[in-house]
Parts: structure tokens; C-alpha cells; sequence
């Protein structure tokens, strides 16, 4: 299972060009419309005008397309530019009334949901989320992690506390689970280490890895985001590790 694409949607000519040169290659095309910023006054995204791109480019791209929502009525216009499915980020699910309001409306349209793990080292939050989200009636397609936070300086952008991962495969032993590399590494030059690591625990089902045809262009992540040609070498790292 591979969600690919890139951190944000920037423009039209952006997700066309994405789109098309992967083709074929993931289950899911990804793009940030709308940006959780930890931080306020940073890019937060296009918004609106982005999910048609997106759509657009994920049938160029044979995909399903998938983005974030972080308000209920993303959902509402997600929904309505055809998207089935979305990903709930991590700065919400540290929030559980924003994922009962979440759950709420995704129920009523029926849109299915990947959830990420917290920021904060969290299994429970985490968990939360999922039984929230299946309290409501929505079909939780899996879990994605993306490490957590440490107070301590660390080589990755967030820690890969792989007993966290560990911890929602005994919660839910079939539910797919998928390693965002990118989000962990947060340099392009990690991200080979972080499928090795990722590999070995065995945990992971598949991929989130963000691609972008001109990474140090990116508005966003720029520095953790690779190639479509790059991608293929981490995916096999994943697959293979020799
Ligand atoms: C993302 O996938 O673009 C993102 C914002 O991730 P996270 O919620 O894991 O920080
Ligand atoms: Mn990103």
C-alpha cells in the first residue's frame, strides 16, 4: 500500500505534472490542501481551489486521490469534489473534540479515513482517535505513523518510537499500517535509513512518502521530499533491503 504525492498542492501545473509521472505507482495520491501550521502566519495551503487539481491529478496518476482534512467543513468540501477518503493529521488527533465534529460529518457522507498517530508520544490518543472515528460509523482504512516529538535534539525530525506503531498492531491486529517516512526523517537523506528501520520491526503494510517533481522548489517540506525517481529506490529499501 503506497500513499504518494507531495506535501502540498501548490498549483494546477504542479499535481498535473505529479500526477502524471506517477502513474501507476501508488494507491493513493496524496496533497496538502489545506495545512496544519504549528506555527501561525506560515503557508497553510490553497484551500478550496486545490481539490480539483487534485482529483485531476490523481487520474492522471491512477489513483485515489487523499488529503487532509483538519475541519469539519473540509470534509463537507472534500466531499464534494469526490473524494472518498482522507487522513486525519497529527496536531488533530491530539484533539478529541475535533475528532468527534470530524467523525460527525465524515459519517454523514460516508468518507473513509486514515488516521496518523499524535505528535505527542501518545498510544492513546491515538487509539482514541481510531474508536471515535468508529463510533460514528466511519470505516477507518488504517493508521499511518509518523514518529512523535522529543524534547531531547534528535537525527530525525520526529523519533520513530516504534513501540507506539507496535502498540496500535496489538489495538487492532488487521488494520493496515502504513510508515510516513518523510515525516520522520525530515531530510531527504534519512529517508532510506528510516525504511530500513521501518522494515525490520515488521509493523508496516506499506508507505506514506512525500514526491514532488522539483523538491527544493516545495512551499512546503522542501527538504524531505525526493524525486519520482528517488521514491522507487525507497520503496524497494522498504520491500528489499539488500
Ligand atoms: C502531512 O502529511 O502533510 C502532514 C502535515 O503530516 P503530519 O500531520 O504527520 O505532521
Ligand atoms: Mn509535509
Amino acid at each position: 500500500m503506497l500513499i504518494l504525492g507531495p506535501c502540498s498542492a501548490e498549483s494546477r501545473t504542479q499535481m498535473l505534472e505529479i500526477g502524471r509521472q506517477l502513474r501507476g505507482r501508488a494507491d493513493y495520491l496524496r496533497a496538502g490542501v489545506w495545512k496544519p501550521r504549528t506555527r501561525c502566519g506560515s503557508f497553510s495551503g490553497v484551500g478550496e481551489p486545490a481539490l480539483a487539481w487534485l482529483v485531476e491529478a490523481a487520474k492522471l496518476a491512477e489513483a485515489t486521490p487523499i488529503t487532509e482534512v483538519e475541519l469539519p467543513e473540509h470534509v463537507d468540501l472534500a466531499a464534494e469534489a469526490g473524494l472518498r477518503a482522507v487522513w486525519l493529521g497529527a496536531r488533530s488527533v491530539c484533539s478529541p473534540a475535533l475528532i468527534d465534529a470530524l467523525a460527525e460529518r465524515l459519517a454523514l457522507w460516508g468518507v473513509s479515513a486514515w488516521v496518523k498517530n499524535p505528535i505527542a508520544p501518545c498510544l492513546e490518543l491515538w487509539i482514541g482517535a481510531i474508536e471515535r472515528l468508529e463510533a460514528y460509523g466511519v470505516e477507518v482504512l488504517g493508521a499511518i505513523f509518523r514518529g512523535v516529538k522529543s524534547l531531547e535534539p534528535t537525527r530525525y525530525r520526529n523519533t520513530p518510537a516504534w513501540q507506539i506503531a507496535q502498540g496500535v498492531r496489538i489495538f487492532r491486529p488487521t488494520l493496515p499500517l502504513l510508515c510516513d517516512l518523510s515525516h520522520i526523517a525530515g531530510k531527504r537523506d534519512l529517508l532510506a535509513d528510516v525504511a530500513s528501520e521501518a522494515r525490520a520491526t515488521s509493523l508496516f503494510s506499506g508507505l506514506m512518502i512525500e514526491v514532488h517533481a522539483r523538491p527544493n522548489d516545495a512551499i512546503t517540506d522542501a527538504k524531505q521530499q525526493v524525486t519520482p525517481q528517488e521514491v522507487e529506490a525507497l520503496i524497494g529499501r522498504f520491500e528489499d533491503p539488500k
